[in-house]
């Protein structure tokens, strides 16, 4: 059942039983109300008659009683007869016809003879209301006088109202019921009209579409505005999961890119070694070493790939407090190694003293790892590279300042990006993760990584870290 026939039943039913109750208590009322007022006028008729009942001889018997002519009482509408002690009729006024007023026993009863009481008779074809009141002479009962009314006018104005209430109210619904259908329908209206567009939005897939609801700020309206707020946050979430999604895409579609070259290298010199057998000796020794060379580049790129994996799954390094001055020197140690031409110094590690960071000290390590390599990669022999640290208020901050090739404008917003890689040549072999994990690791120590670099002077790669608060 649709709620606009719901609404209609229910109304309509709740109208039709208030009416019905009303119904039936105006029409008992007023039945009620006709039949004391009938009552009365028998009543005060029959006092009338009785009022002027003369007595003439001993008062024992009706025979020495002069009634009244009762013809004088009656009106066409009331009847009057006047019965003695032995249930004959003495009496009777003329509109009665040839017919009487029912005798009955009960009027010679204990009760008949000690009060008046009303009942209600037939005579011929009309219902008649009786007044039976006895006469009682000087403490005898000597007759017993019956006024009677005809209920037929009454019964005609019932019938009336019965008519009208049942017909009339009969109308009275179908209309009400039919005016609430076409309310319940212009009120509901808007709501059709927001579910058609919803379903149309649902099945286009379109988030873009709003609702367009022109009324006023009520119910419907702010139904209307609550959809459109949801489908605009949708709309948002769901062009996050997009570009969530189509990142991931990229990086899986580069993953498999980068892993194709070695291993397409890789099994190129296996080819060649199935060929040539033992046979060529120092060929031999240079396919295997490009072997090897290859498979630990694969081995730093799937591991690579692992870290941001997890990154991306949402896992935290563990942390604890480490001395930063400690990893650094240890870094730098390392990174002469990496040094060739290149002219590397340290500044002002020992500023960092005892201070300690909370972090991880094989993730630290790997950040200024990279950092540095990537300075000594980018770096002419005879330029310039150094590893330098302050400690501005509550914060270390390390910079790798090299003198190398710099980065171009157009590249430095997107060094950070996942395989992104400056060089389209690929003369250093990177790549393009170590900086996307670089930031990663100092944005899981609540720090920071910037860079500033002028394209043939030189890239300086600055991390601020938060010193930690020891309690
Ligand atoms: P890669 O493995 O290629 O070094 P990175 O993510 O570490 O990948 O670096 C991304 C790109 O940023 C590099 O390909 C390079 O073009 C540029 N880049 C990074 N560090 C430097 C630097 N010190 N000097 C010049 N260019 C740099």
């Amino acid at each position: 059942l649709s709620i606009r026939l719901r609404l209609t039943i229910w109304y309509t039913a709740v109208l039709a039983v208030t009416m019905l109750l009303f119904s039936v208590f105006l029409y008992f009322l007023l039945a009620r109300n006709l039949t004391v007022e009938i009552n009365k006028s028998i009543v005060i008729k029959g006092r009338e008659v009785i009022s002027s009942v003369r007595v003439i001889g001993p008062p024992h018997q009706l025979r020495q009683v002069v009634l009244p002519d009762v013809d004088v009482f009656a009106t066409p509408d009331i009847f009057l007869q006047v019965v003695d002690s032995q249930g004959t009729v003495v009496a009777r006024s003329q509109n009665l016809g040839g017919q009487n007023l029912p005798v009955n026993e009960a009027m010679f009863s204990e009760t008949g003879r000690t009060g008046p009481f009303f009942e209600t008779a037939t005579v011929g074809n009309e219902r008649v209301r009786l007044y039976n009141s006895p006469l009682n002479l000087k403490g005898n009962f000597i007759g017993i006088l019956q006024v009677g009314r005809s209920l037929r006018s009454m019964e005609t104005t019932l019938n009336r109202l019965r008519f009208l209430l049942f017909f009339g109210g009969g109308l009275l619904l179908f209309l009400t019921a039919s005016l609430g259908w076409f309310l319940a329908g212009l009120v509901l209206k808007p709501i059709s009209r927001i579910t058609k567009t919803a379903a149309a939005i649902s099945q286009d897939a379109d988030l873009n579409r709003r609702i367009a609801y022109l009324g006023p700020g009520d119910e419907l309206g702010r139904l209307a505005a609550t959809i459109n707020s949801m489908l605009a946050r949708l709309q948002v979430v769901y062009s996050r999961l997009e570009e969530a999604y189509a990142g991931q895409r990229r990086f899986v579609a580069d993953a498999s890119h980068e892993l194709r070259t070695p291993l397409t290298t890789i099994r190129g010199n296996v080819e060649l070694l199935q060929k040539m057998g033992d046979t060529h000796p120092v060929e031999r020794e240079e396919a295997l070493a490009d072997i090897a060379c290859e498979a630990e580049r694969m081995s730093r790129l799937v591991n690579d790939l692992l870290v941001l994996a997890r990154a991306d799954a949402g896992q935290h390094l563990e942390k604890q407090p480490v001395v930063l001055g400690g990893i650094l020197n240890e870094v730098a140690r390392q990174a002469k190694q990496l040094q060739g031409g290149v002219n590397f110094r340290t500044e002002g590690l020992e500023l960092l003293g005892e201070i300690k960071v909370m972090g991880r000290a094989d993730a630290l390590r790997q950040l200024f790892f990279i950092l540095l390599d990537n300075a000594f990669k980018y770096t002419l022999p005879e330029g310039k590279v150094a590893l330098a640290a302050s400690v501005p208020a509550d914060r270390v901050k390390i910079s790798v300042i090299d003198t190398g090739s710099g980065i171009a404008p157009e590249d430095l917003s997107r060094i950070f990006e996942r395989f992104y890689r400056a060089d389209k040549a690929r003369r250093t072999g990177g790549s393009g993760l170590g900086l996307s994990i670089a930031s990663w690791i100092a944005e899981e120590h609540q720090g920071k990584l910037e860079v500033q670099s002028k394209l043939g002077e030189g890239s300086t790669f600055t991390v601020l870290l938060p010193v930690a608060k020891l309690s």
